[in-house]
């Protein structure tokens, strides 16, 4: 097997998956080193105990607070990285998310693209993704130059009736996007038979659109890709100017290997790619690869995450309860919020609400709601690591405000619907989504200042002539939407560039 490649790609997950895909395509010669393996496909993928309660999934690494406490983080090392396990909502920024924002805690930052711009690879990455959605239903959403390739997952009559009642108050529901592979006018012919463990599960049946299943495993075939798992890159080299990487240190088996790459794109999700960049660390850059701004690792964000359960007066039969979305809060002055009582929260943009999965440990009549507030990039929210190289995630949630009034509001919303839902304080959902980790961003973002970002606009490091990042590190801000679908437009972005240059 050789060791030099056109490209080197850290990562198989949304960011590196799909920009393996991409790039595929060239027939430009693509390693793909993955730190886990396949996830086994086994009647374990949907037993909520087994997933959920007894972390089948959950891979073995330990991370350290501030404090310096050791932690295990929940996180999933396999092809397809989280989205082997994700709840398949893929839903866009909104145009506003793409300029400054000011919240209660302060300020979200421009992007160096505007939603106009970026918007092409969003509409791509819906393509590739299969992703079911209908445009035109949220006032928030902006522009959109291709309609989604397939219709909404259609609601269950609980929902539904929910959904009239809240479009009856004004609130403006819609069909959350999602990747799942679902024909309803032709159920015999679907994967998704709409199970309940859509979140948080992989697909025993293969019918969600995962980094594995969309953008890897059609890879394999090809002779221009070659990819290797159990391969966990270790350390990146560079050549005695440090302009460039010259070698990536893999630990394969247990082995040590190199492999060289004209370009190195790191995607091995926003914790570990600075990880790997600060253990990187040389004469050249004393202080981590790329991080001449001290930005590298700084600026981790999550979401402000509430699951919150109300119960109904009947049993709730829903199947797949995941596809009400409202968005009526998302954005401050939004002129659309004086059409029902949210008048006194209108000052600062608060977040988005999309429905739970069901779950059998909760009560029959329980339907569950999750509650998104947009979390800010902090300098002091920071990946570091310490002299044996181990990582340490400091954070502390911002605008806990919003996330307070946003509550607010989703209970005003709930008492205008007929289902005479009221909530329920004492339960917990099982295996709710640990949004610190699940959502991890930030930690590499872009931008046009050397200064204040370690990537260019086509995430290029600022100062390594063939260095790239392409998994959730790059955002430079995360709005109140699940990050999934902005990481793969992205990387396809990213992506059509290294083609264009590799020309
Ligand atoms: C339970 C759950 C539910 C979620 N639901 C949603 C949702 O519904 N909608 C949404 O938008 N987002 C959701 N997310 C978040 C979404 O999955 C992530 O935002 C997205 O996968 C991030 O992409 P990434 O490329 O940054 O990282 P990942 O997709 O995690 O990919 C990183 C890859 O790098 C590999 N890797 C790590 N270290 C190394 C190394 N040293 N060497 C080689 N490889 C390495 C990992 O194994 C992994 O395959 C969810 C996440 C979880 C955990």
């Amino acid at each position: 097997m050789t060791d030099h490649y056109d490209v080197v790609v850290i990562g198989s997950g949304a960011g590196g998956g799909t920009l393996a895909r991409t790039l595929a395509m060239s027939g430009k010669r693509i390693l793909l080193l993955e730190r886990g393996n396949f996830l086994p496909r086994e009647l374990c993928n949907w037993q909520p105990l087994q997933v959920q309660a007894a972390g089948r999934y959950v891979s073995q690494d330990t991370w350290y607070d501030a404090a310096g406490n050791a932690f295990e983080p929940r996180a999933h090392y396999f092809v397809g990285g989280a989205t082997k396990l994700y709840g398949a909502a893929l839903d866009r920024l909104r145009p506003a998310d793409f300029g400054e924002i000011a919240h209660m805690d302060g300020l979200s930052p421009a992007w160096p693209l505007s939603f106009d711009e970026f918007e092409p690879w969003y509409a791509k990455a819906e393509w590739l993704y299969q992703v079911r959605g209908l445009h035109g239903e949220d006032p928030t959403e902006g522009s959109w130059s291709e309609e989604y390739p397939w219709p909404p997952v259609s609601h269950e009559p609980l929902v539904q009736q929910l959904a009239d009642d809240l479009d009856r108050a004004g609130y403006y529901p819609f069909h959350v996007p999602r990747g799942i592979m679902l024909d309803e006018r032709n159920p015999p012919a679907s994967l998704c038979i709409r199970c309940v463990t859509c979140d948080g599960h992989p697909c025993l049946v293969h019918a969600k659109a995962d980094a594995d299943l969309i953008a890897v495993r059609p890879l394999l075939s090809r002779l221009n890709v070659t990819m290797l798992v159990n391969a966990e890159v270790t350390k990146l080299k560079t050549d005695p100017r440090g302009r460039r990487v010259t070698k990536v240190i893999v630990r394969r088996d247990g082995v040590r290997e190199e492999y060289r790459g004209d370009i190195v794109v790191l995607a091995a999700g926003a914790v570990n790619s600075a990880k790997i960049l600060l253990r990187s660390a040389s004469s050249r850059h004393p202080d981590g690869l790329a991080n001449g701004s001290g930005q590298v690792g700084r600026n981790y964000m999550c979401h402000g995450v509430a699951d919150v359960v109300a119960l109904g007066e009947k049993p709730n039969e829903t199947v797949f309860a995941q596809t009400l979305g409202v968005n009526a809060f998302y954005l401050a002055d939004d002129p659309r919020r004086s059409s029902h009582p949210a008048g006194h929260a209108r000052r600062w943009p608060l977040g988005s609400i999309q429905m739970l999965p069901r779950s059998a440990r909760l009560a029959r009549e329980a339907v569950g709601f999750r509650l998104m507030t947009e979390d800010l990039p902090r300098p002091d929210n920071r990946v570091t690591i310490d002299r044996e190289h181990r990582p340490h995630l400091a954070y502390a949630a911002t605008n806990r405000g919003e996330a307070a009034l946003l509550r607010h509001e989703f209970e005003m919303m709930l008492s205008r619907s007929s289902l005479q839902l009221t909530l329920d304080e004492t339960a917990t959902v099982p295996g709710g989504t640990a949004a610190l980790i699940a959502d991890q961003a930030g930690t590499c973002r872009f931008g046009t200042d050397p200064a204040t970002s370690v990537l260019d606009v086509h995430c290029r490091a600022h100062e390594l002539d063939n260095l790239y990042v392409t998994d959730a590190s790059f955002l430079p801000s995360v709005g109140a939407a699940g990050p999934a679908l902005t990481v793969m437009a992205n990387a396809i972005r990213v992506g059509e560039h290294l083609i264009r240059r590799l020309r």
